[in-house]
């Protein structure tokens, strides 16, 4: 956490950049919570049902999700608490946020590209195990990426809401979802994740500009799903150097990180070239590459 926020600062970023409504928006990282509670192993029976359908064999048939918080709250989740310390198992989660918000339709009529099939590609050629946190917006628009993304055991799909909107209020300038509406937005990503054939749906949630509160948390818990947040901001979004969101990642990560990228061409450009550079040299220092279930599980 202090390493990625010294980054940042050096930068004279406070976070990293996404797309909101044609507006840049900020994702700062998340601050430290006081106590997480512990992974448990059985989904939601909601998140189960979103799961439903054929079990493709590196999928665990339960992925590992968080206990609720007090009074219901969904849990979240930042990184592998553990992995900090000497002798710490040598694994990162590289997660890519596919965000498309419900209103940039005629962007992308117009040819504007929130797809990344070259990451997509890259990762599969570099044998690289990642979570993508998609929008049902993107899958929407993509269902054929969606399904082959979500059909590859290499790769799992994680809930970045249907609607791409806030879901606490300021968040850099996204319109945002009203409290009774936030469990069916996220349940309408999993839907159309479903209806696009994805079958490698794992139950988490990672909230637009990373925004919430406990109202949030609550409105949320009827989904059943444990939010993720990130402890390595990459600083992809928008970024035009590649090498410069290649050190940051490579000074943030440590023992159990989870890192924060986008596989959105038009918001961020330069990650699949940032991505060729970041996989050997964290292979080159011991590193291991793993989806967020295995984090959580581990
Ligand atoms: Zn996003």
């Amino acid at each position: 956490m202090n390493i990625s926020v010294r980054n940042l600062t050096a930068l004279g970023l406070l976070g990293a950049v996404l797309v909101g409504c044609g507006r840049e928006a900020v994702e700062t990282p998340p601050a430290p919570s006081a106590k997480e509670p512990a992974a448990r192993t059985s989904p939601s029976p909601r998140a189960s049902a979103a799961a439903a359908g054929p079990k493709p064999a590196r999928v665990p048939a339960a992925p590992p999700t968080m206990a609720p918080g007090p009074g219901g709250l969904t849990p979240v989740y930042t990184h592998r608490a553990k992995g900090a310390g000497k002798g710490a198992e040598k694994v990162v989660a590289l997660t890519f946020d596919a965000d498309m918000t419900a209103d940039q339709g005629p962007r992308a009529a117009q040819g504007e590209r929130f797809d990344n099939p070259q990451l997509i590609e890259t990762l599969r050629r570099l044998k690289v195990d990642a979570t993508v946190f998609m929008t049902g917006r993107w899958a929407e628009e993509y269902p054929d990426q969606a399904k082959s993304i979500g059909r590859d055991p290499r790769f799992e799909i994680a809930n970045h809401s249907y609607s791409h909107y806030a879901f606490a209020s300021p968040c850099y300038g996204l319109p945002t979802v009203a409290k009774p509406d936030m469990a069916d937005d996220v349940q309408r990503a999993f839907d159309a994740f479903r209806d696009a054939g994805a079958v490698n749906v794992v139950p988490y949630f990672r909230f637009p500009g990373g925004c919430y509160d406990d109202a949030a948390l609550h409105a949320l818990a009827p989904a059943g799903v444990t939010a993720v947040q990130w402890d390595v901001v990459s600083g992809d979004a928008f970024a035009q150097d590649a090498d410069a969101v290649a050190e940051q990642v490579l000074d943030g990560v440590k023992p159990g990180s989870l890192v924060v990228m986008h596989c959105t061409r038009s918001a961020a450009p330069v990650t699949e070239q940032a991505i060729r550079r970041i996989v050997p040299e964290l292979r080159a220092r011991g590193y291991r590459f793993v989806k967020v279930s295995e984090l959580m599980g581990g």
